[in-house]
């Protein structure tokens, strides 16, 4: 399983297609991309390989858009399909989600998120910690970093995750216990992905997040590392890449 992200000024989709592809060696079922090209939220995925998710994005949506994340799914809560595949969104549609990993305790968050009129499309865990990170921006008016610190410290489990709000579409948050993820920093332009292969032909920068941290990513305005339990800030460690 995978995640790609890219967000800065070239087109995002060559870049998480290719990174899907120098990903796959991890092994997955499905695959899915979400862009967002300043007028838009796209979302394709579907259950199968990336070539099978080339065809059928190619064919559904444009491929414009800066911004952009994509993942590969290895099934832990819900069968591999179409409806499962990530990218997840939330009730709203406003918030986007890739995770690799499992939430241990979504059922509990699910039921009360339930009581509370949140409506669920596929059976993911995932879907859940997205639309919990949702219903924090609403009740405690904060933004998506904080929403992301808040919910991940309501859950058990292991995770990495990338996450944007298509209505702030300049900083993608991303978060990582367990899974590893890696932020390839450019000038004016990032790169999240699972390791360094997808993007060590446009940056040889790289921030490993460490397990327990969080990042949010902004367009044109660096990284801002903290740690998810208390909020503390870190220095990043940018490794230079050997090419
Ligand atoms: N637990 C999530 C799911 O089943 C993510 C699986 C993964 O690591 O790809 O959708």
């Amino acid at each position: 399983c995978g995640i790609v992200g890219y967000i800065g000024y070239r087109e995002a989709y060559p870049i998480v297609l290719k990174g899907l592809q120098r990903l796959e060696y991890r092994g997955y079922d499905s695959a899915g991309i979400a862009l967002y090209d300043d007028k838009e939220l796209k979302v394709s995925k579907t259950k199968g390989k990336v070539v099978d998710l080339k065809e059928k994005l190619e064919s559904e949506i444009s491929t414009t858009g800066t911004l952009g994340m994509g993942h590969t799914r290895w099934a832990t809560h819900g069968v591999p399909n179409d409806v499962n595949s990530h990218p997840h969104l939330s009730n709203s549609g406003n918030l986007v989600i890739v995770h690799n990993g499992i939430i241990e305790n979504y059922e509990s968050l699910k039921k009360e998120l339930t009581s509370r009129g949140y409506t669920f499309h596929s059976d993911t865990d995932t879907e859940v910690l997205v639309n919990l990170i949702e219903d924090v921006i609403k009740k405690e008016n904060v933004k998506l970093g904080k929403a992301v610190q808040i919910a991940l410290n309501q859950t058990v489990g292991a995770y990495a995750i990338a996450v944007f709000d298509k209505t702030k579409p300049n900083e993608i948050v991303v978060a990582r216990l367990g899974s590893p993820l890696a932020i390839g920093v450019g000038n004016e332009e990032y790169f999240i992905a699972s390791d360094a292969s997808p993007f060590i032909e446009f940056t040889n920068n790289a921030i490993y997040l460490e397990d327990g941290e969080m990042a949010v990513v902004r367009r044109n305005k660096g990284v801002k590392v903290r740690k998810i339990k208390d909020d503390s800030l870190v220095d990043p460690y940018i490794q230079e890449l050997q090419l």
